[in-house]
């Protein structure tokens, strides 16, 4: 079978998740959430209590755990860590972790070797992924959404108060795309949507309609 890898990028509360699951679905491929890796990075790092700020500390760590994502759960050395991963400490984490060169160099070939694994035939969402990970990929897709757009979800998803959660957003936006190390960019060729006004369905038969026309 030829290669299919659909990249989707952005920022954070632009409905990747949701949007790369369904979109998924639709296609009958395999996802993969890279965020859930930074986070299990950042998990794995708090527990061996290493200084955050030491890249070649959390590497060690990163480099010494078997990494593995299946049906949407995020597994460290076999224990599903799903759930501990979108605590507060597991998410603080994740974002200083990855602004990591040595770190992210890792997870990246975690990340290809997952695909690799999975036939090179997947969706996958992250930050860096049409730009880094997979330059080359069938199809690249970057998410965008007003910030107040995007908190107004996080919220909605969370039960958080608004102003709380766009401020949190902005911060770790700000460390993302300022960071030296793979910043979040829109990737070359990318198609750039903006879903501040459009449900999740329009999204979705969007994305899926590209797919099977570059696909065919
Ligand atoms: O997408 P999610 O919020 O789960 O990602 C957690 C953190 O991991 C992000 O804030 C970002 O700092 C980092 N990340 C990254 N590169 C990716 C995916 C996530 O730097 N490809």
């Amino acid at each position: 079978m030829t290669d299919l890898i659909v990249t989707l990028d952005g920022p954070a509360g632009t409905g990747k998740s949701t949007v790369s699951k369904a979109v998924a679905d639709r296609l009958g491929l395999p996802r993969l959430d890279t965020g859930a890796f930074y986070r299990a990075a950042g998990l794995a790092a708090l527990r061996a209590g290493v200084d955050l700020d030491d890249d070649r500390a959390v590497a060690d760590v990163v480099a010494g755990k078997v990494f593995d994502q299946e049906e949407g759960r995020m597994y460290l050395d076999g224990e599903d860590v799903s759930a501990e991963i979108r605590g507060q400490p597991a998410t603080a984490a994740s974002s200083l972790v990855s602004a990591h060169p040595d770190v992210r160099g890792l997870l990246v070939v975690f990340q290809r070797e997952w695909v690799a694994r999975h036939e090179n035939r997947a969706v996958v969402e992250g930050r860096d992924i049409g730009s880094v990970v997979f330059p080359h990929a069938t199809l690249k897709i970057y998410l965008d959404a007003r910030p107040e757009v995007r908190a107004q979800r996080r919220a909605a998803q969370t039960g958080l108060d608004r102003a709380e959660v766009l401020d949190e957003l902005s911060d770790r936006d700000r460390r993302d795309s300022t960071r030296n190390a793979s910043p979040l960019i829109v990737p070359d060729g990318a198609i750039v949507i903006d879903t501040s006004d459009m449900t999740v369905v329009e999204v979705v038969d969007v994305i899926v309609d590209l797919a099977r026309r570059v696909a065919a």
